[in-house]
């Protein structure tokens, strides 16, 4: 068993490094300014095989890796999308740092096997997300509140939550960052 789990972990590692290419745009200052003193410091372009079981909107972060779909990205950097790219590695980089103390490898293993382990690692990286959001004037609405619910409690992270949950937490977790923002 344990033979067993450390095969599949190898060959996640080795599959996604594979099946990727380095970033074509890191020397691009843009992309520089928004990777300053983020824990993730590489990027790497999903090859087209990730389609079979992750959507091209859907990042992954192993260790200080961050895949991407390149048009995506590609796409957030011409157009200078500095709010949601920034936010964006806030929230892998929170991965990054959690992965670094757990130990990629237990990180993993617990992040697949389970729905609660999943669902905390996801929330409190969405809550830095939010507060650079918010930091740089984001403001949300009930719409937002049921995007996030529903994306979240989808397929993609396979029944981590349920959609009520999902949206107390957004709405709960943005009253509470207004309310540290006007203490300010
Ligand atoms: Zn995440």
């Amino acid at each position: 068993m344990r033979l067993l789990i450390l095969l599949m972990l190898v060959s996640l590692f080795c599959g996604c490094r594979l099946f990727s290419r380095p970033a074509d745009n890191m020397n691009d200052p843009f992309v520089q300014e928004m990777m300053k003193n983020a824990a993730v410091k590489e990027i790497r372009f999903k090859g087209k095989i990730w389609r079979v079981c992750m959507k091209d909107s859907t990042y992954a972060t192993i260790g200080e890796t961050m895949y991407v779909d390149e048009r995506m990205w590609k796409l957030s950097v011409e157009n200078r999308v500095a709010t949601r790219l920034r936010s964006l590695i806030i929230h892998e980089s929170m991965h990054t740092s959690r992965q670094l103390r757990a130990g990629v490898a237990f990180w993993m293993i617990c992040y697949f096997t389970s729905t609660t382990f999943r669902w905390e690692e996801e929330k409190v990286a969405y809550e830095v997300e939010w507060r650079a959001e918010m930091v740089a004037g984001e403001t949300y609405t009930d719409e937002d509140y049921e995007f996030f619910a529903r994306e979240v409690s989808g397929a993609v992270y396979h029944g981590m939550t349920t959609h009520d949950e999902a949206y107390r937490f957004m709405k709960e977790t943005i009253v509470k960052l207004q309310e540290e923002r006007k203490k300010k």
